[in-house]
């Protein structure tokens, strides 16, 4: 599928290359513009360059909102997740996602330990679901939910050549699609496969932890159907915040923290297995 996802290894579909000539033209040199435009501006610039940017990715945000008061983040606790599905369905719902297999904003992994010692990982929505399991090989499953990790550090952005994919002071990594060009560097380079290309607009697409909502004071749609309770979302800066108090007293783990991307969302007593 176009801009589909090989999940559970983490590792993304080879890319097919840049079909333009269905789409209208973009800009090729925005983030230069951009440049061009802060050194003029100075701060103040910089601040009304990122409120245009985010209309551009995500708009309707709260009157009034200050994206430097806030800093969001997710935990997740594996050990409550059910399997159910709602999360996914929730979020194709709320963000028009297209329908299919590869292309989800967040997606839930069911890992298999079988007898014979192996970890078989499969995703709710079929991507890379493989042959069912035979029951009697099964020593335990669980389910793993994952999204994009809203990284600090995101590669993801590092690598956009136009500068079409950005961090707010919020702490959400956003795609602006009238400046994707549609490359796929940064699908290529999320170590989480968290990207995909939508095939309706050929711009890569993602989690925004529900930027629409979060900035109105409500929770992604995720977290806001799951029956289980097993993703809390909210405030980092805030100590008293109910995602604070349960990030500090829980045994907490990103993925793949080798690669320093500083993921913001955080998993409760992890498996070993878990990648
Ligand atoms: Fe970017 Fe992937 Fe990190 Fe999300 S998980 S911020 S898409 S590198
Ligand atoms: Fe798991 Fe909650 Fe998603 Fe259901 S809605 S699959 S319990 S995270």
């Amino acid at each position: 599928m176009d801009g589909g996802r090989k999940r559970g290894s983490g590792l993304q579909a080879p890319g097919s290359g840049l079909k333009s000539e269905a789409r209208s033209p973009k800009p090729e040199s925005g983030n230069l513009d951009r440049r061009d435009f802060l050194k003029k501006c100075g701060a103040a610039g910089a601040a009304l360059l990122w409120v245009i940017r985010v209309a551009g990715a995500e708009a309707d945000t709260r009157a009034g909102h200050k994206a430097s008061d806030h800093l969001y983040g997710m935990a997740i606790d594996p050990a409550k997740c059910i399997g159910c599905g709602r999360c996914m369905e929730a979020c194709k719902a709320e963000n028009d996602v297209p329908a299919g297999s590869g292309t989800c904003r967040t997606w839930v992994e069911r890992y298999t330990m079988t007898t014979d010692g192996q970890t078989i990982v499969q995703s709710l929505d079929g991507a890379g679901a493989g042959p069912p399991v035979d029951e009697k090989r099964i020593l335990r499953t669980f389910f793993v939910p994952k999204l994009c990790n809203q990284c600090a550090n995101p590669p993801c952005v590092q690598v956009c050549p136009v500068g079409a994919t950005f961090s707010t002071p919020d702490g959400v990594v956003l795609v602006d699609k009238d400046y994707c060009i549609g490359c796929r560097y940064c699908i290529q380079a999320c170590p989480y496969g968290a990207r995909y290309l939508d095939p309706r607009t050929h711009t890569a697409d993602k989690c925004t932890f529900c930027y629409h909502r979060i900035t109105k004071g409500l929770a992604p749609a995720c977290v806001e159907v799951c029956p289980a309770g097993a993703r809390i979302f909210g405030e980092l800066r805030d100590r008293n915040s109910p995602l604070a108090r349960y990030l500090r007293f829980s045994k907490l783990q990103v993925l793949k923290p080798h690669l320093n991307t500083e993921p913001k969302v955080y998993y409760a007593n992890l498996d070993g297995e878990v990648r």
